[in-house]
């Protein structure tokens, strides 16, 4: 039982004590017949039937969560493995030089991303096509 400042009091056998009985099928006064060392009450019995049985917690059974969260979402940056484009587009000019990654804008290609650099030569893929234009290297 608890006091009036909800202690729990340390339970013998001959208190008195809530528990589910299971022939009232119902929540109902019980003695304490058997208490364990660790102070849990282990038998009692119902003061209503006056039948003996294993003491259960009426309160339901908090069960402590062990389920961990499944890690969700995350940076969002995921390693490509294809090519995208670095950084903001760069009119070609031969005289630039340009390195894989770059977005460039060919005034008759359109844009097109470097995707290989070869001393003085880029290939540049526009679309499907790949050209293989010059730069400063
Ligand atoms: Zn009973």
């Amino acid at each position: 039982m608890m006091n009036a400042l909800g202690i729990v009091q340390k339970l013998r056998p001959g208190d008195d004590v809530d528990a589910r009985c299971g022939k009232c099928k119902d929540v109902r006064t019980h003695a304490i017949i058997a208490v364990s060392t660790q102070g849990q009450i282990e038998r009692v019995q119902c003061r209503t039937c006056q039948g003996t049985h294993n003491y259960k917690n009426p309160s339901p059974k908090r069960t402590t969560s062990t389920s961990t969260r499944s890690s969700s979402g995350g940076s969002g940056r995921t390693s490509a493995t294809s090519l995208s484009p670095t950084g903001p587009t760069k009119p070609y000019s031969p005289r630039e030089k340009f390195q894989i990654g770059d977005q460039i804008s060919h005034p008759n290609f359109g844009i097109g991303l470097v995707n290989d650099v070869r001393d003085t030569k880029i290939d540049v893929k526009f679309g499907r096509e790949t050209k293989i234009l010059i730069h400063a290297g």
